[in-house]
């Protein structure tokens, strides 16, 4: 039995870890190594109002203006603010951000943002500095719990009270803990062209779901334009900044696809671009990032220089071909300001809750940030509530029923519920995979991780069906505008079947 039990070690999960004190026993499971989280594939770095005349009101202007009237603008507030403490606490302690000459941290500028904020570290390596950070500083009360799979939270009285869990010999065992927290990231791999790691299947989604919990703005899901594409594969993102130190977009014959389509070409907003390179590959053919004209391109961007040659591409000689593949999940698990879900003693931090901060559209490098200040958050929440919960009795049942996945899962998320969608693909998909709740300890325990696969892919295209507008990151052909009726609504789904629930969205002016 440990006090706090944090399913997931990414950003978000080790904040929270690291922020809890040594009196307490904690459990961190993942269910591969600690290195295979999209925090590790972090690489353009993290938003942060440290610069001369920058201010977290400014930062939080920029957040609001990208969730496209939909981000909780109270919450955003206490991202921008927090996360600048946060920030400044970290540099004092020494975790390695780039730094200039004179000492000073080294910022970088991203879409959207009105100046210079982002940190980074290691060049392009920043989520993985983060996590080397926390692995160095973690103590000993902090147990580490790898090839670990949380195939259900366990609930009983209306309370969670801990996990059945799947270990590397493939036993199923219970952990009980006071708190239990999901810090299982995001949903990337649901789709079939994705920028994320394997890891992230949305299993908080589903278990969330089968506990009872309230999910809400499932239908943001953020695709990036450029993740490199060989074969119908996808192998990991190139960054916007590559196309920010001046690479152009071609067709195969080296032509610019965003001609006539937005007057910041390759730097039109994300949506726009990510838009028309989908739209190019379904009715022209196939789209490349032609970097040959960015100088010292190793030097700049040693991951992605790495990532290209090691599947034989020489980016200072040859196009790059890049599609849209899912990459950020706006949505989740509803949470409130510290963390909680609607389920007693669960909460949920970083990727795969909902805090609101993102609304819409998440502006770049916000989504590391909120991992820390969500994390720390609920550290102080837990700390308050206390540990005073008594062992149960627990019986599960070792299932052995089949559940079979359809093959086609991904490529229908990503052809029907992607980057293009409307009623009709929407509907296809809804009544081909409709959302149903499953009597997880039945089944055996692979079959239960594809449940969870199955399950979150069509809470996503659920959401998605019912918000008839296209906001943000949702964009769907039938209904091509936002519409004032959806302004400030939310789309909840729980077990309970789906609600409307209301956003806090005010005047930016009013609230900052
Ligand atoms: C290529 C790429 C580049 C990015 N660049 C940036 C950037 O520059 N700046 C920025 O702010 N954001 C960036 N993001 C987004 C950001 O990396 C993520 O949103 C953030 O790292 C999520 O952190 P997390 O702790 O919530 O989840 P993750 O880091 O994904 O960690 C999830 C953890 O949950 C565990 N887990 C999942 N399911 C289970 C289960 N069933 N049982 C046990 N464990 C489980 C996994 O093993 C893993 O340890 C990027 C994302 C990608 C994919």
């Amino acid at each position: 039995m440990f006090d706090v039990c944090i399913i997931g070690g990414g950003i978000a999960g080790l904040m929270l870890a690291h922020s809890l004190p040594s009196s307490l026993s904690i459990a961190v499971l993942t269910k591969e190594d600690s290195f295979s989280s999209n925090t590790a594939l972090a690489q353009g770095g993290i938003a942060a109002s440290i610069g001369p005349g920058d201010h977290p009101t400014s930062h939080a202007m920029d957040t609001l203006s990208a969730g496209a009237e939909h981000a909780h603008a109270k919450r955003v507030n206490l991202l921008t603010t927090e996360g600048l403490a946060i920030i400044e606490s970290l540099l004092s302690r020494g975790l390695p951000f780039d730094a200039t000459e004179e000492g000073l941290p080294l910022l970088g500028r991203e879409a959207a943002h009105s100046t210079k904020r982002i940190l980074h570290a290691g060049g392009d390596q920043t989520g993985k500095m983060f996590l080397q950070y926390f692995l160095a500083v973690t103590e000993d009360h902090v147990k580490r719990l790898p090839y670990s799979s949380v195939l259900e939270l366990i609930v009983r009285d209306g309370e969670c009270v801990g996990v059945c869990v799947e270990d590397a010999l493939g036993n199923r065992s219970t952990i009980q803990a006071h708190h239990t927290v999901l810090a299982t990231g995001g949903i990337g791999q649901l789709y079939s062209q994705t920028s994320n790691s394997f890891v992230a299947t949305g299993d908080g989604l589903s278990l969330a779901f089968h506990a009872g919990a309230v999910l809400e703005d499932l239908e943001f899901v953020q695709f990036h334009p450029t993740v490199l594409t060989l074969h119908g594969q996808s192998h990991g993102l190139i960054s916007e900044a590559v196309r920010g130190e001046g690479a152009l977009l071609v067709n195969a014959a080296g032509q610019r696809i965003m001609t006539g389509i937005h007057p910041l070409m390759e730097l039109a907003p994300r949506d726009i671009v990510a838009r028309a390179i989908e739209r190019h590959w379904q009715q022209k053919g196939p789209v490349f990032l032609d970097a040959q004209s960015i100088e010292q391109f190793e030097l700049k961007f040693p991951s992605i220089f790495k990532n290209c040659t090691d599947l034989h591409i020489d980016p200072e000689r040859e196009l790059i071909p890049v599609r849209p593949g899912a990459h950020f999940h706006m949505g989740g698990v509803q949470t409130d300001e510290w963390g909680a879900t609607t389920v007693p003693r669960l909460y949920a931090i970083g990727e795969v809750a909902s805090t609101g901060v993102h609304g819409a559209n998440r502006l770049a490098s916000n989504s590391l940030l909120e991992g820390l200040v969500f994390a720390k958050r609920l550290a102080s929440k837990l700390l308050c509530t206390g540990f005073n919960f008594v062992e149960k009795e627990i019986h599960l049942a070792d299932g052995t029923k089949e559940f079979i996945l359809p093959a086609d899962l991904q490529l229908r998320m990503t052809q029907q519920v992607g980057i293009l969608r409307n009623v009709e693909t929407l509907q296809k998909f809804n009544a081909d995979f409709p959302l149903h709740r499953f009597d997880l300890q039945q089944y055996s325990s692979q079959h239960i991780k594809d449940i969870h696969r199955y399950t979150a892919s069509s809470l996503i295209a659920t959401a998605a069906l019912l918000r008839k507008e296209s906001r943000g990151a949702h964009y769907r052909d039938d209904t091509p505008e936002a519409s004032t009726q959806w302004t400030g609504k939310t789309v909840e789904l729980s077990l309970a079947g789906h609600t409307f629930g209301k956003r806090l969205v005010q005047q930016k002016e009013t609230v900052l």
